[in-house]
């Protein structure tokens, strides 16, 4: 017998005892342990367990599993605030089986990352929604969390590791630009997270989520407190002759239907005035009500195109 083999136990048992005693979730981690047990079974089983619906299917003779496959990847993440008072509070709210929420990520003011769930299992963060015809985003999705009770803004520290988090799960998943949304995004009429304080142009930059170009949809220049004007400059060595049409700069502005536009970018307008309004929570970030204003017209008809 290797002579160190009791000195290594000894050390391994301290070790369990210090992380039980010190850990706050080590019951509940326990319960989790548990239920990946369960599903592992489930993963494992072949040939699958067919449910009542099966029966009716004509199978045939050999059952035949094939060699070729891997594990379903998320291909979306969904951004919350978790409208909470602290990081300690909402760890709790997630291991407590009657609140029936839960996410993959938990980020702190401090930018504490908390992994509460394999990227591979889906979390229950999403609720009832829909984003372009995807009508089950919780299996399609990473949730994130972030402390925030709902009204202040997100701390740089929080925003850091977010951005951290956000280039591993690209990478790791191959998730497109657009598909870093907010839950408001997929639940238009249920949620309003992340608040209006929330980042989503510089995510955009760092190619999480898609922004719109400001100089085509420019926002009002105000001089000394007052809207000013805004120069429209011909293309260099182009004349303009009475045979061509009109320089689309100098023309006022053709809105595209609202409607239609919200639609192509993955809201769901069964209620259009609650779409509008997670739009512009998402996108105008100020003044959040049902009304589009010429400038915010001009921002949807940008933005549309970009998700096409
Ligand atoms: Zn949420």
């Amino acid at each position: 017998m290797n002579k160190f083999r009791p000195i290594i136990i000894t050390f391994l048992t301290i070790a369990v005892l210090a992380s039980c005693s010190s850990n706050p979730y080590s019951k509940t981690n326990r319960v989790h342990k548990k239920q990946l047990k369960e599903y592992s079974k489930q993963l494992r089983e072949f040939p699958p367990q067919q449910d009542a619906g099966a029966a009716i299917l004509n199978f045939g003779e050999n059952q035949a599993g094939t060699t070729n496959f891997n594990l379903r990847k998320p291909n979306f993440v969904i951004i919350h605030h978790t409208a909470q008072n602290s990081v300690e509070h909402t760890l709790s709210t997630f291991t407590l089986p009657r609140t029936q929420v839960s996410s993959h990520y938990v980020i702190s003011r401090n930018g504490e990352v908390y992994q509460m769930l394999n990227d591979y299992y889906r979390a229950w963060h999403g609720g009832a929604g829909k984003w372009g015809n995807n009508t089950d985003l919780n299996s399609s999705s990473i949730g994130i969390e972030l402390d925030n009770n709902g009204f202040e803004e997100f701390s740089p520290a929080m925003i850091y590791s977010l951005l951290d988090l956000l280039k591993v799960l690209k990478e790791r998943h191959n998730i497109p630009d657009a598909n870093f949304i907010g839950h408001s995004d997929i639940a238009p009429s249920r949620k309003v997270d992340p608040n209006p304080t929330f980042p989503w142009k510089l995510l955009a930059e760092e190619g999480f989520g898609l922004w719109y170009d400001e100089e085509v949809a420019a926002p009002e220049i105000i001089i000394d407190g007052r809207p000013g004007v805004r120069l429209e400059i011909p293309a260099e060595g182009r004349e303009i002759t009475s045979a061509e049409p009109a320089d689309t700069t100098t023309t006022t502005f053709q809105g595209v239907d609202p409607e239609l536009a919200l639609r192509i970018i993955g809201y769901d307008t069964s209620n259009l005035e609650a779409a509008i309004k997670a739009f512009k929570l998402h996108f105008i970030q100020s003044e959040i009500d049902t009304n589009l204003t010429e400038q915010d017209l001009k921002i949807l008809d940008n933005l549309y195109r970009k998700y096409m």
